[in-house]
């Protein structure tokens, strides 16, 4: 594994390198225990609270995270575990489905591009545009041709969003195909997650080699510096929430300082219009 690229927990793909995704072992935990890992799992959460609370008070910026990975991969939990200390009204999260009429009668990315998260919101795309470069070649949905043009149209896309204020954080939550069965049976078994259960998750399934292959190809030349591909180990859920929020963590962290500072002179300009409201006699002084 391509350890020096490693934040602490999960995998920064960089920007051109070709990534084969067997190198990467789903199951790795960097040495941590599970009772272990809650520990620093609260303390990143607290920490993405407060960041977003900067976030959402400065205005300047808005995040964009991108949740993809095999059926079962746990895209639904992250969003549950990872986003549950944020703040609601900050938040936007959006899953994209098979296009509808409409939308596959316009551009990929336009059904994209109406979802992305305005200044001061944590925009979740479960499943997204990427879909278009993974389930739709994976299918030959579209002509080989079209799909090969994506990949360029991604990357300008994003680099607009980016280049707009949005910090962009692309999560490959990375499971192995034996701890997929072990999920799909689970879901049989389980009276109450039996409704999550879909012929269709076993079809696909059988496509597991073309999907990794797909994968590995977005991976590799979707990574920029401005919208990195990160790969979380996903076959334990306590490691992949782990990594994902210490990612965003790390990520965020570098603007706590600009986005205080942004608030403090909001604070100060606000302050300053009161007095001088107050000076001019326009707001009552005596509140009773
Ligand atoms: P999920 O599996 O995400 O919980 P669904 O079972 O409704 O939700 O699956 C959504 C389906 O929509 C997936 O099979 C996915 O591949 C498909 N999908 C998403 N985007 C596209 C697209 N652009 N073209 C074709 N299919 C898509």
């Amino acid at each position: 594994m391509g350890n020096n690229n490693q934040i602490d927990y999960a995998f920064k793909v960089k920007a051109g390198e070709k990534i084969k995704l067997h190198e990467y072992d789903p199951n790795f935990t960097s040495g941590l225990k599970k009772e272990d890992a809650a520990a620093h799992f609260a303390k990143y959460s607290a920490e993405l609270e407060e960041l977003q609370e900067l976030l959402i008070a400065s205005g300047s910026h808005s995040v964009l995270v991108v949740l993809q990975g095999m059926d079962t991969s746990g895209k639904d939990g992250t969003i549950r575990h990872v986003m549950s200390t944020l703040n609601p009204q900050g938040c936007r999260v959006t899953s994209f489905k098979v296009p509808t009429a409409n939308e596959q009668a316009h551009d990929f990315l336009w059904r994209i591009h109406l979802e992305t998260p305005q200044k001061g919101v944590i925009g979740i795309f479960n499943r997204s545009h990427y879909e278009d470069v993974l389930v739709v070649p994976v299918h030959g949905l579209k002509p080989e041709e079209d799909v090969e043009r994506y990949y360029d149209h991604i990357n300008n896309f994003e680099r607009l969003l980016a280049d707009s204020g949005t910090i962009i954080l692309k999560f490959f939550l990375h499971i192995s195909k034996k701890e997929q069965l072990a999920r799909l049976k689970e879901r049989e078994l389980n009276p109450s997650k039996r409704w999550k259960m879909s012929v269709a998750d076993y079809k696909e399934r059988e496509l597991w080699d073309t999907y990794q292959r797909y994968y590995g190809e977005a991976l590799s030349r979707c990574s920029t510096s401005h919208a990195p591909w990160w790969i979380v180990p996903a076959d334990a859920k306590w490691y992949r929430n782990l990594a994902v929020a210490e990612t965003l963590v790390e990520h965020l962290r570098p603007y706590r300082d600009k986005w205080k500072k942004a608030l403090d002179e909001r604070g100060q300009a606000a302050i300053k219009e009161l007095q001088a409201a107050r000076a001019r006699g326009e707001i009552n002084n005596n509140h009773s």
